[in-house]
């Protein structure tokens, strides 16, 4: 069941996941176009959608970053104070997503923490790709804040397989996000479509395993076949890989 939840949207991403919704080794071509009318569209709300690709495109592209507004810790938090229901952090969690939301925006999450309306926050997810290293002073922050009484911090870490079109040596980063888990609940999910995909994520979490991460594993295959879902881990060493299908 899910938890009423604030999705804060980070601009930036240091990949691009061109592949996504191809065959493998295709990439997007549909962002160009709409790149090349950027004139058309005042704001981020009136791009469209796309099929192929990252579909966070708006927040990725540099040539978008100006239809996305710069917004201030304080008029951050004031606008989440007119959202949720009584003006006040009750038990809605707090989703910072991307983008990839741990680029260098780390050095502004502590200014935005601490803002006294942001006190009674009780739950923060990160949605990341796992390939930022905390900065030691993030570190300790995040340490210190998940510490406090009724706190809960969790890395929501989307792992890029080859399908996405990234390489492999610069998606699958055990040893940053084992890092992660010093800090805060950590689990792992994999987007999958094909046989070739589970094999890769197969081998993917052999290698976060190999490494000490201890989280769940997660197969994310929305919108795919239920073949997908039938599949059960027979190396992994800790647990089964749990499954999950997102209702469309
Ligand atoms: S890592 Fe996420 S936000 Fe970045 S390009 Fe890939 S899908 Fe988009």
């Amino acid at each position: 069941m899910g938890v009423p939840s604030v999705f804060l949207r980070t601009f930036g991403c240091n990949f691009r996941c061109p592949s996504f919704g191809l065959h493998h080794n295709e990439k997007t071509t549909e962002v160009l176009p709409i790149i090349q009318n950027i004139t058309n569209y005042k704001s981020y709300n009136d791009l469209p959608l796309v099929k192929s690709g990252c579909d966070s495109y708006a927040a990725v592209y540099p040539e978008f970053k100006d239809l996305s507004p710069m917004l201030t810790s304080e008029a951050i938090t004031d606008r989440i104070m007119e959202i949720i229901p009584h003006n006040e952090w009750k038990d809605e969690h707090l989703v910072i997503t991307g983008g990839e939301p741990l680029l260098g925006w780390q050095r502004a999450y502590p200014d935005l923490l601490n803002n006294s309306k942001m006190k009674s926050l009780k739950e923060i997810t990160f949605e990341t790709n796992g390939t930022q290293k905390l900065t030691p002073e993030f570190k300790s922050y995040l340490t210190k804040w998940n510490r406090e009484v009724g706190k809960e911090l969790t890395f929501s870490v989307s792992a890029k397989l080859p399908a996405s079109g990234e390489k492999w040596e610069e998606a699958i980063l055990p040893e940053v996000v084992c890092e992660y888990e010093e800090v805060g609940t950590v689990y792992l999910k994999f987007v999958v479509a094909t046989e070739a995909d589970i094999a890769d994520a197969e081998c993917a979490v052999g290698a976060f395993r190999s490494a000490g991460f201890k989280g769940p594993c997660i197969l994310d295959a929305s919108g795919r076949s239920r073949k997908c879902l039938q599949f059960k881990c027979k190396k992994c060493s800790i647990g089964s890989y749990e499954t999950w299908l997102a209702l469309q």
